[in-house]
């Protein structure tokens, strides 16, 4: 990265981005993972303006500032577009996802291959912990809303926001 006309040149950088509704154990493992091997990492939250969700993007900013404080090196962002234009802007050379089981890997492989060739970013797949190869945002809001315990889950206060909201459903 030559990064001659950004503010920090020599940071190294790279976006782990997502809709995070809400940020669950196995973001946090990505992020923390990702920020040991970066000086910067930014956590892009997608602005989907169809698709509603039960955090509003301002909420899941909110929650994900908190529960990465702790590293240091991560800001979190939100984005509507293109991914791509995102890290143009911020001299971003690097994407890092986590890559949970083989059905991930076609739509991640595809998107990874468009990046690349829209602009030169590339993806890097960081394998996830086995502890949460199974967990996603909808499968903890499905399960918390019928009353199964997700505390293993998410961090505590995601889980305190997550039994807030749907209390009010
Ligand atoms: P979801 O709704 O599936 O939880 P997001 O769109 O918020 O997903 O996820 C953003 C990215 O976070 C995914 O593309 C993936 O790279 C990573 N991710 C999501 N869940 C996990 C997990 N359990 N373990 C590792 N990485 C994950």
């Amino acid at each position: 990265m030559t990064g001659s006309e950004s503010e920090e040149p020599l940071l190294r950088r790279a976006v782990c981005p997502g809709s995070f509704d809400p940020v669950t154990n196995g973001h946090l493992d990505i992020i923390a993972r990702a920020s040991r091997l970066y000086d910067v990492v930014h956590v892009a939250v997608m602005i989907n303006q169809s698709k509603k969700g039960l955090f509003t993007v301002d909420e899941r900013i909110d929650l994900l500032r908190q529960v990465t404080a702790e590293y240091g090196n991560v800001k979190v962002e939100s984005f509507h577009g293109l991914l791509v234009d995102f890290c143009k802007e911020r001299d971003i050379p690097a994407i890092v996802k986590g890559l949970r089981a083989v059905s991930d890997f076609d739509y991640e492989l595809q998107m990874a291959q468009m990046n690349n060739g829209l602009s030169g970013v590339e993806t890097l797949f960081v394998p996830t912990n086995p502890t949460y190869s199974f967990l996603s945002s909808s499968l903890v809001k499905e399960v918390a809303a019928w009353g199964g315990d997700v505390a293993h889950l998410v961090p505590p206060l995601v889980l305190r926001a997550l039994t807030e909201r749907l209390a009010k459903r």
